[in-house]
């Protein structure tokens, strides 16, 4: 493991530490799974990823565990309006965003986090709020190759841009 990871994962065992979680075996499993992801997963990925790793844990004990990750915010929910959530991890060193094809649902990432950065804007916003914990934005539009495929499409039918 790089040195940078080493840290990464340090960092998160100590949240987890500070919000009173405490740190078994099981849990640490799925933690690295999530930490090692480059992608957002679903508990079934979780479960497949923990098996390859020959950590055997059924859905539930692996959707409890996520459960508790998310009380103590080291691991957030996307959901991409599909039929199962995904989870990946909240760090803010790693915060990412996607963006969803309303067409073909393909899910983009979104390089970097812009949001960080007008946080103490949206913050004075707010005058109740104390502190901006985490956030979660999603994006929606429509990817170049469905944008390609219509812009074929359009030319026998005008029309198909305002049909749902
Ligand atoms: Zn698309
Ligand atoms: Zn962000």
């Amino acid at each position: 493991m790089v040195n940078e990871q080493k840290d990464g994962m340090m960092r998160l065992i100590e949240t987890l530490h500070g919000s009173g979680l405490k740190v078994t075996p099981p849990r640490l499993a799925v933690l690295e799974v999530l930490f090692d992801a480059k992608v957002p997963l679903r508990i079934k990925d979780i479960a497949l990823r923990l098996k390859r790793r020959h950590h055997d844990s059924d859905m539930v004990t692996i959707y409890r565990t996520i459960e508790a990750f998310r009380t103590s915010h080291a691991v957030r929910r996307l959901d991409f309006e599909e039929d199962c959530a995904y989870y990946e991890l909240l760090d803010p060193a790693r915060d990412r965003h996607y963006m969803i094809c309303t067409h073909c649902r393909r899910r983009l990432d979104v390089e970097g986090c812009m949001i960080g950065k007008i946080l103490p804007a949206i913050l004075a916003r707010i005058p109740e709020c104390a502190e901006i914990t985490h956030h979660s934005v999603k994006y929606f539009g429509i990817c170049k190759r469905c944008a390609k495929k219509e812009k074929g499409t359009a030319k026998g039918s005008q029309t198909s841009r305002s049909k749902k």
